[in-house]
């Protein structure tokens, strides 16, 4: 968007801390839920599983009532990209793929992270399109450090998916500016020339999340208003995490490592960054 950039939230290192447990009451959930999924569990089962880790951990859910939605989690089955309604008549089966997406508030700050599960087992290029999406999520956090420009987040995320092999990388919608709200400044696209955007910089907090499809990247909202779907009906996977920035680097606020395994691999150095 041209004309005066759009505000990016700071956080100070207290709030930045607030928002760590609501990424770890997150994390929590999508662990339980991951345990969970197999063949005859319906994704209403999955959603019971994320309300009782809420519950439990005093959080409040961000998606239930967000304009209307009536579940604390999206799940998205096979060609179903994000954004699916929970349902006890919906039953996942042996092959399957599902996207798992959730969030938390804790004292006013949100998480927000995604997993996409096979269910049993699902055919190697399933496997391949859901460990690309991951990857690219990983290849964009790890481009998160203080002085980047936001669209070297974007470029990262589609260099790792191009080089993968021929996939469609959504582009309805994408990443996002997280804080005292789930959606915030800025919007963070998933593909894109580098060197562009507002510069990142120490309290910030990003939500990265690519969703990759088998197929076109071309997607249709269904008539529940809510449901996005492929158009070829090709299947898609969807990954996320929410990432402070910190002076060293990026602190993975919904990875219960804080991200060191997976950055690590990835050549950023972890010693100095908080976990
Ligand atoms: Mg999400
Ligand atoms: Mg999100």
């Amino acid at each position: 968007m041209r004309g005066r950039p759009e505000r990016i939230e700071l956080k100070t290192p207290a709030q930045i801390a607030t928002m760590r447990a609501a990424g770890l009451v997150v994390a929590q959930g999508l662990a339980a839920m991951r345990a969970a999924v197999a063949p005859g569990v319906s994704t209403g089962d999955l959603d019971a599983i994320a309300r009782d880790v809420l519950r439990a951990a005093g959080a409040r859910p961000n998606f239930l009532g967000y304009h209307g939605f009536p579940g604390v989690i999206c799940a998205s089955v096979n060609d179903r990209v994000v954004h699916g309604i929970p349902s006890d008549a919906e039953k996942l089966a042996e092959g399957d793929l599902i996207s798992l997406d959730f969030g938390a508030i804790v004292d006013g700050w949100h998480g927000d992270s995604a997993i996409t599960v096979p269910v049993g087992e699902v055919s190697p290029e399933i496997a391949a399109l859901s460990a690309t999406c991951e990857a690219s999520m990983w290849a964009g956090i790890a481009a998160v450090r203080p002085g980047a420009r936001l669209s070297d987040v974007s470029h990262a995320v589609e260099t790792s998916i191009r080089g993968a092999g021929r996939y469609g990388i959504v582009a309805e919608y994408g990443g996002h500016g997280i804080g005292t709200e789930m959606h915030m400044a800025p919007h963070i696209l998933n593909y894109g020339r580098p060197g562009k955007g507002p510069r990142l910089t120490s309290g910030m907090a990003l939500a990265i999340e690519p969703m990759v499809t088998a197929g076109s990247r071309a997607t249709e909202v269904l008539e529940d208003d809510w449901t996005v779907r492929t158009v070829d009906r090709s299947w898609a996977a969807h990954w996320e995490h929410t990432v402070a920035i910190l002076d060293d680097g990026p602190w993975v606020l919904t990875a219960e490592d804080g991200g060191r395994a997976e950055l690590g691999k990835r050549g950023v150095d972890v010693s100095a960054l908080a976990a």
